[in-house]
């Protein structure tokens, strides 16, 4: 069987087939579409599509998104609130499922990667912003809406005021890409791995990691996105910071060392072909 699979992002959709066989799935072609206006990106990506016989479509896409109806709520990409997903896809005349970037990736790393094996799962991702997917026996969690993790507060000491326009100083505001920028005056990546900003920076996520631990009773927090890609002691900092916050309460989470790197190359993308081959949702 042929899918589909979207991974929508601010700067591109990246669209791929792929072939299901005995649960597991082979791409066989990708593209990248630049993420313009609504109607013009989605038609590229229907267009797409439709010349390669898909049966199911997942799409992963950035939120805040309402679902299952797969509505995007208020973004700050320019036009985008309001857009219906699911509709635009519709043309196709397959079933579509849909789900957020990160929920996407946490089923994704929960299936084939590094949370495999896991009743709970959870991915994080540092980027652009800071979010978090949650899969509970392989289904990623909605309710109200989906889950926001990025925006929980942290207690590591931090003068530094943050720039979420929510909330300020929430991790999100702390050490997303543009907080990390704030802070130093230069673009994370071209920061050397001496920089004491990630000594904070891991400070905060393993805050969070531990927040998220207690909170869900996640096996394991899987880290991905480009602010801590290619930055492996980050997360060793992670897991430091993680055991100050349990102090001891959890000692499986001392002995089983939850913090992991993502193990997909583009987890959002390979949750997408996830979220196709289990049907609609
Ligand atoms: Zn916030």
């Amino acid at each position: 069987m042929r899918v589909g699979a979207v991974e929508g992002g601010g700067t591109t959709f990246e669209v791929a087939v792929g072939s299901l066989a005995e649960g597991a799935v082979r791409e066989e072609e990708r593209t990248s579409i630049p993420t313009r206006e609504p109607r013009e990106t989605l038609s590229a990506v229907v267009a797409w599509l439709a010349r390669r016989d898909v049966r199911a479509v997942g799409v992963a896409s950035f939120g805040p998104l309402s679902l299952p109806a797969g509505r995007v709520l208020g973004t700050p990409k320019p036009g985008w609130e309001g857009t219906e997903l699911r509709q635009a896809l519709a043309p196709l005349g397959v079933p579509v499922a849909l789900e957020t970037d990160v929920n996407a990736a946490a089923l994704a790393e929960q299936r084939w990667g590094a949370a495999r094996g896991q009743q709970v799962a959870v991915y994080l991702t540092v980027g652009t912003g800071v979010g978090g997917g949650l899969v509970v026996d392989g289904e990623p969690v909605h309710g109200a809406m989906h889950p926001e993790m990025g925006h929980l507060a942290s207690a590591y000491p931090d003068r530094f005021t943050g720039v979420c326009p929510y909330h300020g100083a929430c991790i999100e505001g702390l050490v997303s890409g543009p907080a990390i920028a704030a802070r130093t005056g230069a673009e994370p990546a071209s920061l050397p791995d001496e920089h004491p900003v990630w000594e904070t920076v891991a400070a905060h996520l393993g805050e969070l990691a531990a927040a998220v631990i207690l909170t869900t009773a996640a096996g394991c927090v899987v880290f991905g996105g480009g602010v801590v890609r290619g930055r492996p002691f980050v997360l060793r900092g992670v897991e430091a910071s993680m055991r100050r916050r349990l102090a001891g309460y959890l000692p499986w989470a001392a002995e089983a060392s939850p913090i992991r790197r993502a193990m997909l190359e583009r987890p959002g993308l390979w949750g997408a072909f996830a979220l196709a081959t289990r049907g609609t949702r």
